[in-house]
C-alpha cells in the first residue's frame, strides 16, 4: 500500500524518549485508517531514534519517516516546521495528527498556515463520515470532535476542501492498541536540506519540575471535589488513596477552593484518566468533571445526594456522606488482609 493519503502521525520525542500520546495517536491512526484502507505513517524527528522508531511498528504503523540530525535533538520550532511541511508535501498524507502537547501545539498551526489547511485544537474524539456543504458530497472525511462553548456542547468540525485534514488531540483520551510483533512496516530514512539558518534558536539548559503527581499513570484514583468540605478535611481522601495504594484526584471545583493543586485536577481542564477504579468522594459528576473519568475501568461515587449525576455513570453507588463512609471503607479494606 501507498503512503499517499495515509493516516499520519507527528511522533513527538523528549529526551529520546516517544511521548505517550504519539503511540496513543498511532493506535488511534490505525482504527481510522481500516476504516479509510489507506495506511499509517509517522513522522519523527531527532537524534539517533532510529530504534525507538522500530518499537512503534508493531502498533500497526506501515512506515515511519525518520529525519535524523543532531541539531533536532529537542524541539524547536523554525526546523521541525520545515521538515513536517516537507514530509506531508512529499508524502501527501489525508490525515495529519498531533498530541495537543506543548510541542504540537506549537508545531501544528505553524503547518497549518504555511500549508493553508485546517486545524481542530485539542480534539477529545475522532471519526470518519460524510458530510454535505452547498452540494458537494464529501465522504470519508476526518469529524474532528471537541468540547466548545465552556464544555456545554461538543462540536463536530470538518475541514474537508483541502488536505490534509489536521487536528491536535489530548493526552490519554485514545486508547493504546495491543500491539502485534508481527507487524511489518518500513523505517525510511527521510532528508530535509537543512542549514545554520533553519537553527535560530537552540536550547542551552531544560529544566524540569519534578512530577509529583501521576494520574494517568496510576491504576487508583481517589478523587475528591467540593463536598470534602475543606482542606484539612481533604485528608480523608490522601488517607483512603494511600490505603488502596492509588493517587489523588480532585474535581477542578475542589482545586479552585485550595483542597488541593491543579496537578490533580481530573476533567475537561485537567487529565484525562483511564484507572482501574476510580472513587469519587463528595463530586456531583459535572459534563467537565466526566469528561476526564468516565471510561474507568470501575467507578465507586460516594455522595450524600442521590440524585447526583455522578450515579448515573457510577458502578457501584453510595448514598452517604464521606465522612462516615470513608473511615468504615478504609476499616473494612484493612480488616481483609
Ligand atoms: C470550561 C470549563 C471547564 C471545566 N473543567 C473542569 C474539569 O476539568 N474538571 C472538573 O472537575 N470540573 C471542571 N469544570 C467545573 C465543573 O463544571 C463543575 O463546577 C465541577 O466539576 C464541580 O465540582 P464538584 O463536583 O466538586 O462540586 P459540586 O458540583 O459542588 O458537587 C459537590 C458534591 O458533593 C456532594 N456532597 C456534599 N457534601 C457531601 C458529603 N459530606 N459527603 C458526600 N457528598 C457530599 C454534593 O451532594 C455534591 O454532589 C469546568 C467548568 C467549565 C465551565
Amino acid at each position: 500500500m501507498s503512503s499517499i493519503n495515509s493516516v499520519m502521525v507527528f511522533i513527538q520525542q523528549d529526551d529520546g524518549k516517544v511521548a505517550d500520546v504519539s503511540v496513543e495517536l498511532l493506535s488511534k491512526a490505525r482504527d481510522l485508517a481500516d476504516q479509510l484502507n489507506v495506511t499509517v505513517t509517522g513522522a519523527l524527528m531527532g537524534s539517533g531514534m532510529k530504534e525507538a522508531a522500530e518499537k512503534l511498528i508493531p502498533y500497526g504503523v506501515d512506515e515511519i519517516f525518520v529525519i535524523d540530525d543532531k541539531r533536532l535533538a529537542d524541539y524547536t520550532p523554525i526546523p521541525y516546521t520545515k521538515i513536517m511541511i516537507e514530509v506531508i508535501k512529499k508524502t501527501k498524507p489525508q490525515i495529519a495528527l498531533y498530541g495537543a502537547t506543548t510541542t504540537g501545539r506549537d508545531l501544528g498551526p505553524r503547518v497549518a498556515s504555511n500549508l493553508k489547511v485546517g486545524l481542530t485544537a485539542d480534539c477529545t474524539s475522532l471519526q470518519i463520515g460524510d458530510y454535505t456543504s452547498r452540494g458537494v458530497d464529501y465522504s470519508n472525511i476526518l469529524y474532528q470532535i471537541r468540547p466548545a462553548f465552556g464544555g456545554n456542547i461538543v462540536a463536530t468540525i470538518v475541514s474537508p476542501e483541502k488536505k490534509p485534514q489536521m487536528a491536535t488531540v489530548r493526552e490519554g483520551v485514545m486508547k493504546v492498541g495491543i500491539p502485534n510483533p508481527d507487524y511489518k512496516g518500513e523505517i525510511t530514512p527521510f532528508t530535509v536540506d537543512l542549514v545554520d539558518t533553519d537553527f535560530p534558536s537552540t536550547v542551552i539548559k531544560k529544566v524540569k519540575a519534578d512530577k509529583l503527581v501521576d494520574l494517568k499513570g496510576s491504576q487508583i484514583i481517589v478523587a475528591g471535589g467540593v463536598g470534602v468540605g475543606s482542606k484539612a478535611n481533604f485528608d480523608l481522601i490522601l488517607k483512603l488513596a494511600h490505603t488502596l495504594g492509588g493517587e489523588v484526584g480532585a474535581s477542578r471545583a475542589a482545586v479552585d477552593a485550595g483542597f488541593v493543586s491543579k496537578e490533580h485536577q481530573v476533567g475537561q481542564t485537567g487529565t484525562t484518566v483511564r484507572p482501574k477504579l476510580y472513587v469519587a468522594c463528595g463530586i456531583s459528576g459535572s459534563i467537565q468533571h466526566r469528561a476526564g473519568m468516565d471510561e474507568s475501568a470501575r467507578i465507586i461515587a460516594i455522595n450524600t445526594d442521590h440524585e447526583a449525576p455522578i450515579f448515573q455513570i457510577a458502578h457501584y453507588g453510595i448514598v452517604g456522606d464521606l465522612n462516615d463512609v470513608i473511615p468504615k471503607f478504609i476499616k473494612a479494606f484493612r480488616a481483609k488482609d
